[in-house]
């Protein structure tokens, strides 16, 4: 890498918040070029402004940061006048999802460019989730198929089935997560977006398009694997996510980083019948925070570990698990997708 490109890079991943660090500068030397650091570094711009910034001929710009869009590695802002406005991305989080869920990246450059990502994910990005707000926590847990003991009181984005029924379009993608870490053997393709995230997928050519019966079919099997549903923070969801407490970035920041609060839990905890359970242990097995143990003859739950997840239940041979509400529908913040804004454009 030459000094002009490594100046432009270095100016990259400080708008990350990493300006030292080489592992994500060395990503980034490996997904652009020269010109195309260049460009990146010197936004925000529609590709007009941005040519005459830098001298530089405007179809090739066009072209270019058309190029940068479609492989993840710059967003779009606005519509203006003379095209689209580009923006350069800032959380690294959203950029290691954007770029692994492209194979594209995998078959280009093999297996150390998913060592790196590892080494960024694992030795510097979770070591940024210290303790977000309530309300600033991106995504939380939702509670698997028909679990929450009285349905009247489940908000339609709390229901998996609400939201892939009332979806425009729904498209299927390999997970960045499980593809960053391979620490099990679960299924590759189980994250799901909507609607205009769903067009951004498609659109991109890393995303499959699903029926709604298939999408149902397809969470069916991530509850029987004992993967956990999670979906944006927020009252009109883009993603839903199947995520292994050894991958997901949330989760693993919880299970592997001793990382607490990253993620919000669903507004249901599980609660056991103690006169129906016959102490079997299959609860415990099955949840992946430690919230459940067997005392005095039954299973108990950890009240401050429970996500409300809803896994416990699922499993249970003789439905001695019930999801009860512990926290009101205020405690979901009222906001759009985060998505949906990223992606607009
Ligand atoms: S006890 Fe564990 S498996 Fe059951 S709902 Fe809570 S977090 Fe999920
Ligand atoms: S799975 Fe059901 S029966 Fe077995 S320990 Fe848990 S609550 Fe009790």
């Amino acid at each position: 890498m030459n000094e002009e490109k490594r100046g432009h890079l270095k100016r990259i991943v400080a708008q990350f918040g990493f300006p030292e660090s080489e592992t994500l500068l060395g990503l980034w030397d490996a997904m652009v070029s020269a010109q195309e650091a260049g460009w990146i570094a010197h936004l925000p711009a529609t590709a007009g402004e941005l040519a005459a910034r830098l001298g530089e001929d405007p179809q090739t710009v066009v072209a270019g940061l058309a190029d940068l869009y479609d492989r993840g590695l710059v967003l779009r802002s606005e519509q203006a006048p003379d095209g689209p406005r580009y923006e350069a991305e800032t959380n690294g989080g959203v950029l290691m999802d954007l770029v692994l869920f492209d194979r594209r990246y995998l078959a280009r450059h093999g297996p150390e460019f998913l060592n790196a990502w590892r080494r960024f994910y694992n030795e510097e990005l979770v070591h940024t989730y210290e303790h977000p707000a309530p309300d600033e926590r991106p995504f939380r847990v939702i509670p698997v198929g028909e679990q929450v003991q009285d349905r009247r009181t489940a908000l339609p984005y709390e229901q998996v089935a609400a939201l892939v029924r009332g979806a425009r379009r729904i498209s299927v993608e390999h997970c960045p997560c499980r593809t960053r870490e391979r620490a099990c053997d679960n299924p590759l393709e189980t994250c799901l977006a909507f609607d205009h995230v769903a067009d951004y997928m498609i659109g991109r050519g890393i995303g499959r398009e699903l029926t709604a019966d298939q999408a149902l079919d397809l969470l069916a099997r991530c509850e029987e694997l004992g993967l956990v549903h999670v979906t944006e923070n927020a009252d009109h969801p883009l993603v839903l996510c199947n995520c292994c407490p050894c991958c997901c970035v949330f989760l693993r920041a919880m299970t592997v980083h001793a990382k607490q609060d990253v993620i919000d839990a669903s507004r249901y905890r599980a609660v056991v019948d103690r006169a129906l359970c016959t102490a079997c242990g299959r609860c415990v097995e099955r949840c992946h925070f430690g919230a459940m143990a067997l005392a005095e003859g039954a299973a108990q739950v950890d009240a401050g570990r429970c996500l409300g997840c809803g896994l416990c239940a699922t499993t249970c041979p003789v439905e001695a698990i019930a999801l009860v509400e512990v926290r009101p529908p205020a405690f979901i913040p009222q906001q759009g997708s985060g998505f949906e804004a990223l992606l607009d454009g």
